[in-house]
């Protein structure tokens, strides 16, 4: 399978060694030719829903916002040189965005031609960060962008912030001309995705395999599951006999006695071993 993952591919260069060099940061801001993405509640402005556009937009409008401190980021350099920023608008008064809509990320992805979806990722995830960090971790102080928008840092004790990424695995199963897909039932309509996780520092994992194929990445989570089926509780015996029970997945675990059918159990997915109970159910605790 050749297709690239619509988030891959960012066909700009970071340039990460010189986001410090303020000179040249200015330089390219005040550049005519530079180009600016502005996203308002980090949906980007975007022209013809129909075969849509992202909408590039000249720094000039934009003058104003920057100055008085609105998020910008320098996102890279285009093949022809040509330098791309993306802008925290929200709230902005400037700009024009009149002919322009404003799509969220997700639903943008798979339209755009490729390679604009990675730079839209790299933009909203830069700018959602730096909204959700906006205060020093070691002292509470009010931070500042830095490093053409690349880095946080504290005025008060100096330190400097990195814009978090969360590592995940996402995998997609084949077979042939069949592909193995989850659905996650809070999605609305028949909307099916790949298996996906996130990943945590010193997660061990193990890889499910099916007729020699690497169907699934086993985190070592907490399930929650509720009790189809179970026997009432027999108070006589103490709570550290268990007893029989039928999730509401059909499978079969063993309980303590106060655990009621109705009730939300958690359990570890690599034992299929009772850990503790979420909550009673509801009507049972009522009766
Ligand atoms: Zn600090």
């Amino acid at each position: 399978m050749e297709d690239i993952y619509c988030f891959a591919g960012n066909p700009l260069d970071r340039v990460s060694e010189r986001r410090r060099d303020r000179e040249w940061i200015a330089a390219l801001l005040a550049d005519p030719t530079s180009r600016i993405l502005p996203l308002y509640d980090l949906k980007p402005a975007v022209r013809d829903m129909e075969a849509p556009v992202l909408e590039w937009q000249s720094l000039a409008a934009w003058r104003e916002p920057i100055a008085a401190g609105a998020t910008c980021i320098f996102l890279g350099i285009a093949e022809g040189g040509i330098a791309h920023f993306a802008l925290d608008a929200t709230g902005a008064a400037s700009g024009s965005n009149a002919i322009a809509e404003n799509v969220d990320v997700r639903t943008l992805a798979p339209l755009v031609p490729s390679g604009e979806a990675a730079i839209l990722a790299e933009a909203r995830s830069l700018i959602d960060w730096h909204a959700r960090h906006g205060f020093c971790a070691q002292c509470g102080t009010r931070t500042n962008v830095s490093s053409a928008g690349w880095t946080r840092r504290c005025p008060n004790c100096r330190a400097s912030h990195y814009p978090r990424s969360d590592p995940v695995t996402i995998m997609l199963v084949v077979r042939g001309e069949r592909a193995l897909l989850g659905r996650n039932k809070r999605r609305p309509g028949r909307r099916f995705s790949c298996l996906a996780g996130f990943m945590e520092p010193g997660m061990k994992l193990s890889v499910e395999f099916v007729d020699g194929r690497a169907v699934n990445v086993l985190f070592p989570d907490i399930l929650e599951l509720k009790i189809a089926d179970t026997a009432p509780p027999v108070h006589q015996q103490q709570d550290s006999t268990l007893k029989a029970a039928r999730l509401e997945n059909g499978v079969e675990i063993m309980v303590p006695q106060f655990v009621k059918t109705g009730d939300v159990i958690r359990l570890d997915p690599q034992t299929m071993k009772y850990v503790e109970r979420v909550k009673a159910d509801a009507k049972a605790r009522h009766a």
